[in-house]
């Protein structure tokens, strides 16, 4: 068989080699200033090896004779050889790093996808190749599949060069893991090849991950992270203490919309979602103060519209707590709530809510046992099956919850998780007075003498934190430093302070480079929680702000 080869470059040039090892004549080699009109007319097959935007023009360049004219594209289809009416692909599924080793590689029994003239088979047959008929249809997907499993390949293997370099370990240690990795995924596939944290749902291993990870590293890392957990079926990782800074927010004021029922509010936000508008939602009990309006501020920075519910919850009340007497002022909070940009208020009452005795419980197991749960035993569950309902009433959406109750935002993220329910769920930082005393409803139950001694929370949550960025990691004796601040207090009374790891909640044996201070107290009879955050590490958990 005699051919021609145009785009005499690294390609072109391994077929050549290879073709006249197997007995082919090359009549010809044409590159950039040769005239290709006749390259058709003296041989059987001419190979367009030139790059892939210029095939077309090289193609149409080309008189047509009669030689079969074939391409050695992977993305391309035939169309691009027009005018020619024999015409072929020959695509070798490897690479050809040069032109003697290209040679040798097109040799040795590998796979080319072929289309179009049977030419293409008697190519691959002279090579002793393996065809596999790839038609225009799925070409860009079998190119696309190509570039994922030969050059992502190489980045990723590229990415573990780098960290065993910073790690100080040899690069070999992780190359018997590579290729132990490859055999088993060839023999059982993906699924079973499996290990590792995400896989296990380890989530605080893979934040430990991150924080070890240089800023460059962790978007690789994180995106096949979530994509193993995805495989093994388990949620994307998610950064419970994720938040989003709701200072300096400006919003247009509203007058917000009162809707008292779930139809009504239901069928809003269908028509608005249908109209292609996102929806945010801030729960509250109501009584709103610029703690709340930091969540609604947040929700219009991001969101078409925004409806934030008032609802005193009776379920997440204990018979001895202060249903009753929960501050309610509903004039008021539409003032707040159009002033920080709201435009629905969904104000049901306990029948709309609640028709018939609630049989049903969510309950977020470990996460809702613990501190404040610990304290208050039915109170979680209560929060998280009114959170639930008012999920499943405003439907898809991003919600709005404050780390104030740091507790309760944790066991919300986990609760959609767990259940998937189709809402975002974001934090926001703390809102505080101008003396450090968190922003609470419940602040308006203190007499001067009390409110005066309620910062003492703050002050231990700063002696906490003092301590562990002065080098202390024993969790006990940072509990113990708090604990000590509100003793000197005569008017509160301790319930718990913890340094807790963020994610889990739990105490650790000792405090890495994330903690949680937590502290609950009464003041009075008002019992008044806070919390904080203290960062050691170089780099915070990834989605915080730096
Ligand atoms: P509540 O009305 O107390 O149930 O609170 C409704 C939402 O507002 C919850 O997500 C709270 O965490 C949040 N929130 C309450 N107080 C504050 C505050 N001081 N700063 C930020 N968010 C708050």
């Amino acid at each position: 068989m005699l051919f021609t080869v145009v785009g005499p470059g690294r390609a072109g040039l391994s077929f050549a080699g290879a073709l006249t090892a197997s007995g082919w004549r090359c009549v010809a080699t044409l590159g950039r200033h040769d005239d290709v009109r006749s390259a058709a007319a003296d041989c059987d097959v001419v190979l367009v090896t030139v790059p892939d935007d210029r095939i077309a023009e090289v193609a149409a360049a080309i008189a047509p004779g009669r030689a079969v004219v074939v391409h050695a594209s992977g993305a391309k289809g035939l169309d691009v050889l027009e005018p020619h009416v024999r015409r072929a692909s020959v695509h070798p599924l490897m690479s050809l790093p040069d032109p003697a080793t290209g040679a040798d590689k097109l040799r040795r029994g590998g796979v080319f996808a072929v289309a179009g003239d049977p030419v293409a088979a008697r190519i691959v047959a002279a090579l002793g190749g393996r065809p596999v008929t790839v038609g225009d249809d799925s070409r860009a997907l079998y190119h696309a599949t190509a570039a994922v499993a030969a050059n992502h390949l190489v980045a990723l293997c590229a990415q573990v060069e780098r960290l065993a370099d910073r790690a100080g370990v040899p690069l070999g240690a992780y190359w018997d893991l590579m290729e132990t990795t490859l055999e088993n995924v060839r023999r059982s596939g993906p699924i079973p090849s499996l290990t590792g944290p995400a896989a296990r749902g380890d989530t605080s291993t893979i934040s430990l991950h991150l924080e070890a990870l240089p800023t460059d590293e962790r978007t690789l890392y994180l995106a096949l992270a979530n994509e193993a957990a995805r495989l093994a079926g388990r949620p994307p990782y998610r950064d419970p203490a994720r938040t989003v800074s709701t200072e300096a927010l400006a919003v247009t004021p509203t007058s917000p919309v009162r809707v008292p029922t779930i139809a009504e509010l239901r069928a809003r936000l269908d028509a608005e979602r249908r109209a292609g508008r996102t929806v945010g939602f801030v729960p509250t009990m109501g009584y709103l103060h610029d703690g709340h309006g930091s969540l609604m501020r947040a929700a219009a920075a991001a969101n078409d519209v925004v409806v934030a519910s008032i609802f005193v919850n009776p379920l997440q009340f204990a018979p001895t707590e202060d249903l009753a007497s929960y501050p309610r002022d509903l004039e008021r909070d539409v003032a707040v709530a159009g002033a920080n940009g709201v435009h629905l208020l969904f104000t049901p009452d306990v029948t709309e809510m609640y028709p018939r005795p609630m049989l049903t419980t969510v309950s977020v197991a470990e996460l809702s046992a613990r501190w404040d749960g610990a304290s208050r035993p039915t109170h979680f569950d209560g929060v998280s099956t009114v959170v639930t309902k008012l999920f499943n009433i405003v439907g898809p959406c991003r919600a709005y919850f404050g780390e104030k109750d740091y507790q309760q935002l944790a066991i919300i993220t986990r609760m959609t998780e767990d259940l998937a329910i189709p809402v975002e769920v974001i934090g926001c930082p703390i809102v505080r007075e101008p003396d450090g005393l968190a922003m609470s409803s419940r602040n308006v139950y203190l007499d001067p003498a009390q409110r005066a001694a309620a910062v003492v929370l703050r002050r231990a949550l700063d002696a906490g934190t003092a301590a562990i960025l002065d080098g202390e990691r024993d969790p006990e004796a940072v509990t113990g430093v708090m604990t000590s601040v509100v003793a000197a207090e005569p008017l509160a009374n301790l319930d718990y302070a913890a340094a807790v790891d963020p994610h889990t909640l739990e105490v650790p044996a000792a405090l890495g480079p994330h903690t949680r201070l937590l502290i609950a107290a009464r003041v009075g009879t008002t019992r008044l929680i806070d919390n904080c955050g203290v960062d050691t590490g170089s780099a915070g958990p990834l989605g915080t702000p730096a």
